[in-house]
């Protein structure tokens, strides 16, 4: 039997992530420190005979007794608002955190793959973004926290594959959506269906034109999984390349929600990239993948998670008439 280790595996992506590895045969090996994920995401998996869930911050130590196949990083804040409200535990995991991971990967001989992100291209200069573009990013911008521990964490990654011989690959994460994302979390999909569901005002950044490629996490899974048994290095987008304003986004989630919200429109983040797009060539060619969740039904499936979930309601019940 296989057995993987993912950091961050209670999160919204390394939840789905460990989900699917116990389907695929393999003992999961869940390490998190909470600080943004909750034991609540991997709670029915508890009980699963091959899963384990282990309190741990991989900045202090990374620990793992006995054979390790595939050490998946995905630890660290991953929205705005909590890498703007942790921003030097975001630079600690992104740098150190994956240093410990990587000494894991190459301890065990492990496959280790680095859930890396689009950020890297910042506030893109070249539009779909291929994986040879090296990005446009503001190192001293509120940002930069995430995007250059994201940058660091794919050179160190680099570098214990050139040093050190480790199977390392990496991944570039494109806005991903889908149940298990918190309702405040602040990024723009939990904003809008939150707000939909309750009938508030869905707050729009800017005038909303620029846009994001939004891919549902079961496509995001399938990728990242084939890019993972695949022994590539990457790095590799793994996105939706379908293309949308952040108002058209908008737009289609109050629809979805079936929801009269008015559109309100605010003032636009810090160095918030204007456009993104990825190109997939390298995944379609490598990996055989591509997006197969079109984009209403993955948005029918987020926003009925947003519905359901308790946080929504409660406020819901709340309002005064
Ligand atoms: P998330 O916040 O839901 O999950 C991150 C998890 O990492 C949380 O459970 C958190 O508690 C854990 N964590 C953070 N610091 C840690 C530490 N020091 N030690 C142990 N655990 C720690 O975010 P997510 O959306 O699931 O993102 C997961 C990964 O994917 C992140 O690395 C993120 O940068 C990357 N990513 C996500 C997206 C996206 O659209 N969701 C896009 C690009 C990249
Ligand atoms: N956004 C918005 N309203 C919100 C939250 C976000 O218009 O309530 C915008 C944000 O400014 C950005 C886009 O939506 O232009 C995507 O933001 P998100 O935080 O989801 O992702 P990221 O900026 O990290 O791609």
């Amino acid at each position: 039997m296989k057995r993987s280790v993912v950091t961050g595996g209670a999160g919204f992506l390394g939840s789905h992530l460990c989900e699917r590895l116990l389907d695929e045969g393999h003992a999961v090996i869940c390490l998190d420190n909470f600080v943004t994920g909750t034991p609540v995401n991997v709670a029915h998996l508890t009980g699963h005979e091959h899963f384990r869930l282990v309190r741990c911050n991989v900045t202090d130590y990374v620990h793992v007794t006995g054979p390790v196949d595939y050490v998946l990083h995905f630890a660290s804040p991953a929205s705005p608002i909590d890498y703007l409200n942790l921003p030097i535990h975001t630079l600690k995991v992104g740098s150190i955190g994956t240093l410990h991971a990587l000494g894991l990967a190459k301890e065990k001989h492990a496959r280790f793959v680095l859930a890396s992100t689009s950020e890297v291209y910042g506030d893109p200069q070249v539009h779909p973004q291929p994986e040879d573009y090296w990005g446009h990013v503001n190192p001293v911008g509120p940002r930069g926290v995430y995007d250059e521990a994201k940058r660091f964490g794919e050179a160190l990654t680099m570098a214990y594959r050139r040093s050190h011989g480790v199977d390392a690959g990496i991944v570039r994460i494109f806005n991903t959506h889908g149940p298990r994302m918190r309702p405040n979390d602040g990024r723009a999909i939990p904003a809008f269906a939150t707000q939909a569901l309750r009938g508030e005002p869905i707050t729009v950044a800017g005038d909303g034109s620029q846009t994001r490629s939004i891919i549902y996490v079961d496509d995001l899974v399938e990728g990242i999984v084939r890019m993972t048994f695949s022994g590539h290095p990457g790095p590799m987008n793994i996105g939706n390349p379908h293309e949308l304003s952040i108002l058209e986004l908008a737009e289609l989630v109050r629809e979805v929600a079936k929801s009269e919200s008015v559109i309100s429109f605010i003032p636009r983040p810090e160095d918030d990239p204007t456009v993104r797009q990825p190109d997939i060539s390298l995944a379609r060619e490598i990996l055989g993948w591509e997006p197969a969740v079109d984009l209403r039904s993955g948005l029918d499936s987020t926003v009925s998670w947003f519905r359901g979930h308790p946080d929504v309601i409660r406020r819901d019940a709340s309002r005064p008439d």
